[in-house]
Formats: structure tokens, C-alpha cells, sequence
């Protein structure tokens, strides 16, 4: 069997070639993410032709998300790095009006931010952070529409340098005009997931979830993006419940948590966050500075490496590398090496003890939480082979993965795109079978063939079959049938 958990690779200089896109797939990558933060959509399209030969070729499910800038602050108002000391004041003030990008300060250690009303925001005393945690400085005085910042330490900061004050919730809109773009350009060339950056409660979601579909009905496609909501901030963490419920899956961004929280908080919301995830059914991907130190060297840190551990022991669906695969100098060495930690924790979980202690309403939910939930039960009872899941909306395998069974979760489905988006799920390989319309005892026979034909299963392994009746109904989830492969 493959890896459970899943690897989510970022694309950049390091990686955007038709080989190495080919690589990272054999050593282990699932989801290829494209940083919308710094990609033009020509640039975007090349390398989404690529991931498609890719996984054309290789016969193998791969998502493609695009991840999207979202409501962040950052500093405009030079061109070159600024050289700052420790002691050095800074003028932040808020520019509202148009090509705020282009925009030069006519004084020296005086920037912009696209923040406004930043002089009413922050109060004298308030903690500012920039470059994700390189500098941190405190408001001294204001000024009309502007704070001056004293900072702490010294070196060289660069345009566009991110800007965190900590506690403060920016009046700024969810979605920018380029925003809007890139999620447009990724809903009309059908990719399969759309991660936000710096979601702060269901409505987020709910704003991106109406513009995805406008777009679809005005191309003409069926389906749309699933929806990734990053939780990196305060108020996305307290608004967590609501927008589990509101999103299709969760990311566990460490990177902006880290600065916009106190960082001893991040391991804690990472737990709580990949349990609420999976209980819900929802994949969570845990990111950020994961094996961070092989963008430069051939090895991790000891501690790198019993972090991506520890993702895996509290049950994460996928782990994500960023700059160590987008820019770093091992981009196969660093998907090597996080699949052999993935595949050694494997080894050691304790999936029966996960099942046991799945918490009553996940045993006892609707009928299709109880089928998969007793499915599961038969599996280990009869020490299956594989759980077979003939799926329309991927919503039965989920429930399958959910419960974190030791046997590999084999589903089924007919439409190409929710093959592709599976690829992102726990322990589940997907498969496409033309089973349509068909009576349920030759879809059977089909599926039996495909996983046989694959080397999924052998002649004497048995398996438990999940299904609902009628077939290619969806949310119907209602029968469970064991079978020997013959
Ligand atoms: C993060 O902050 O951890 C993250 C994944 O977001 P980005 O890399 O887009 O800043």
C-alpha cells in the first residue's frame, strides 16, 4: 500500500520542469499547491499543463490547489531593501488610494500599507511584527493616518515586507481585485482546489463559494474548486467550528499563525485544528517550515523531522513543504525524506485504538456515519484486505478516511475531477471506473477486476465493499457486502 498521509508539494524555480514535476510524483508528492501570491496566471498555466502530462503519463491521481493571497498587510513606498538598527523609527501610513505597488515615499524610513486608519487601529505601545517575524518594533507616537514605529533590531528590509500587528483586526475586505482574479482564472481552468489565506469566519468562505459557482454556470463546467480555508489568524482560529462547517477542508497555516498569535500557541491550534478537521471529515493539511532547513542542506534537523512526525501521529491528512520544494536546492531529497518519516510513523499507529476511541457522534451520526463506521468494525473483525468505497461525491470515502482504518481505503468514482481531488484524502486511492448506470453486481465485478489488474489485491484477500443503493444516487450511503478475491 501507498502512504496514507498525504504530501503537498509547492511549485516554484526549483520545480516547474516536466522532469522534476515527474519526480516529486514518484518520490511521493499528491498535491501540487501554486503560490497565487506569486504567480502571473501564464506562469500558472505552464505549470498546470505540466502537472497534467505529468499525471497523465504516470496513470496517477494529482490535485492541483491554488492558494490566494487573501487580506494581508504588507508595506509598499520603496523600492530597495531599507537598512534599519536597532533604534531605527519607521513612519507606517495608511494609502488607500490606487497603485499604492508603485507608489515611492518622498522621505527616507517613511512606507505605505494598504491598511487603513492604521493611526485609530493601534494605540502607542502596540506590538508590530514584520517580515513574518524578522523585526519587531512598538508604536511610539501617531501621526495624521500614520504610526511611527520603533524597531528592535537590525538588518535589511524588503519591498512589499509583510506587515502583522498582532490582536488587531484589519477592516480591510476579504477578497482584493486580485483575488478575485486568480480565483476566477483558477474556477475556469477547473483546478481542483482554491486554498484562502487568512479566513476569519464562515462568510469568507460563503463569499468565495458564491463567486466559484457564478463562474462555473457563465463557463458552462459542472464542477467547482473544493475550498481550503487557511486558519492563521486570532479570529480565524476562535470562528474554527463555523468555518469547518462552511469550508471543504482546513490548512493548519503555522507560517502567519505564528506572528499573529503568540507562537507558543501554534503546536496547541494544530492539535485542536487536525481533530476538529477529521471529525468532521474534512481533510487538514498541516504546513509551513516542515523540513524548512533542506531548502539549503541534503539533511534535516533532527527536530524537522519529529515535527512531521507529530503531524502524522495527531492524524493530519497531508503534510505540506513550501520554499523546500518551490526554491530549495533537494526538491526529490526533501519529498524522500518527509514520505520515509510519513511511512515509518505508519508502521507504528495504533489504528484500532484511533477506531475504539472515535467519540460517540461519529459511531452514531446519520445512516452513511453508521455504514462507514460498522464497515470499518467488519474490516478489522475479518483482518480485510482493503475497504472498497464506490463514492459519487467523494463524501463516503470520506467518512471511510475519518475514522483512520489500517487497511487502504480503495474508492471508486466515475467523474475524473473528485479522482483528482481525492488525492489530497487520508488513506484513500482513488480509482475510475465507468460504472454508471450498471447493476451493482457488475460494478462489483469491475472494480474487483481493476483492483486485481493493479496489484490492489491478490487471489484469497478479502474486502468490505461500502456502497449506496441506488447506484450513482448520491448521499445514499446504505449497504455493506464482503467479498473474496478469486
Ligand atoms: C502559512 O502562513 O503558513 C502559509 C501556508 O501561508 P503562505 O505560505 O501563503 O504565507
Amino acid at each position: 500500500m501507498d502512504k496514507r498521509t498525504k504530501i503537498v508539494a509547492t511549485t516554484g524555480p526549483a520545480s516547474e520542469s516536466p522532469e522534476m514535476i515527474r519526480d516529486l510524483m514518484q518520490a511521493g508528492v499528491d498535491v501540487f499547491r501554486l503560490n497565487f501570491s506569486h504567480k502571473s496566471h501564464e506562469e500558472a498555466e505552464k505549470v498546470v499543463g505540466m502537472i497534467r502530462e505529468a499525471r497523465s503519463s504516470l496513470g496517477r491521481p494529482a490535485a492541483i490547489m491554488a492558494d490566494i493571497k487573501g487580506p494581508a498587510l504588507r508595506l509598499y513606498g520603496y523600492a530597495a531593501p531599507l537598512e534599519i538598527k536597532p533604534g531605527t523609527d519607521l513612519v507606517i501610513e495608511s494609502y488607500t488610494g490606487k497603485s499604492i505597488e508603485s507608489r515611492i515615499a518622498s522621505e527616507p524610513l517613511h512606507v505605505y500599507t494598504n491598511l487603513p486608519d492604521i493611526d485609530n487601529l493601534c494605540a502607542a505601545g502596540q506590538k508590530i511584527i514584520l517580515m513574518d517575524g524578522y523585526f519587531t518594533g512598538t508604536v511610539v507616537r501617531k501621526k495624521e493616518g500614520a504610526v511611527v514605529v520603533r524597531l528592535g533590531n537590525e538588518g535589511m528590509l524588503r519591498p512589499k515586507a509583510h506587515l502583522t500587528i498582532p490582536g488587531v483586526d484589519y477592516p480591510i475586505p476579504f477578497l482584493s481585485d486580485k483575488d478575485i482574479a486568480d480565483i476566477t482564472w483558477a474556477a475556469e481552468n477547473e483546478l481542483e482546489y482554491i486554498a484562502l489565506s487568512f479566513v476569519r469566519c464562515a462568510t469568507d468562505i460563503e463569499e468565495v463559494r458564491r463567486l466559484v459557482q457564478r463562474v462555473a454556470a457563465s463557463s458552462g463546467l459542472q464542477g467547482t474548486p473544493r475550498l481550503i480555508a487557511k486558519i492563521e489568524s486570532a479570529r480565524g482560529l476562535q470562528n474554527i467550528n463555523e468555518i469547518i462547517a462552511a469550508a471543504d477542508g482546513i490548512m493548519v497555516a503555522r507560517g502567519d499563525m505564528g506572528v499573529e498569535m503568540p507562537i507558543e500557541m501554534v503546536p496547541i491550534a494544530q492539535k485542536q485544528i487536525i481533530r476538529k478537521g477529521y471529525l468532521a471529515a474534512k481533510p487538514v493539511i498541516t504546513a509551513t517550515q516542515m523540513l524548512e532547513s533542506m531548502i539549503e542542506n541534503p539533511m534535516p534537523t533532527r527536530a524537522e523531522v519529529s515535527d512531521v512526525a507529530n503531524a502524522c501521529f495527531d492524524s493530519t491528512s497531508a503534510v505540506m513543504l513550501s520554499g523546500e520544494t518551490a526554491m530549495g536546492r533537494y526538491p526529490v531529497q526533501v519529498v524522500q525524506t518527509m514520505r520515509a518519516v510519513i511511512e515509518t510513523v505508519e508502521r507504528e499507529f495504533d489504528y484500532q485504538e484511533f477506531h475504539r476511541d472515535v467519540p460517540p457522534e461519529v459511531q452514531h451520526g446519520d445512516v452513511p456515519a453508521i455504514m462507514s463506521y460498522n464497515a470499518v468494525s467488519v474490516a478489522y473483525r475479518i483482518d480485510a484486505a482493503a475497504l472498497i468505497v464506490l463514492t459519487e461525491t467523494g463524501h463516503a470515502a470520506r467518512l471511510l478516511s475519518r475514522l483512520r482504518p489500517r487497511m487502504p481505503i480503495l474508492a471508486f468514482m466515475t467523474d475524473e475531477k473528485l479522482y483528482h481531488q481525492m488525492a489530497l484524502n487520508w488513506g484513500v486511492c482513488p480509482f475510475l471506473h465507468s460504472g454508471k448506470g450498471k447493476r451493482l453486481d457488475e460494478v462489483v465485478e469491475e472494480v474487483l477486476g481493476i483492483c486485481k489488474r493493479q496489484g490492489a489485491l491478490r487471489a484469497g484477500d478479502r474486502v468490505v465493499i461500502v456502497a449506496g443503493l441506488p447506484l450513482a444516487r448520491r448521499g445514499t450511503t446504505n449497504m455493506i457486502r464482503v467479498e473474496t478475491i478469486t
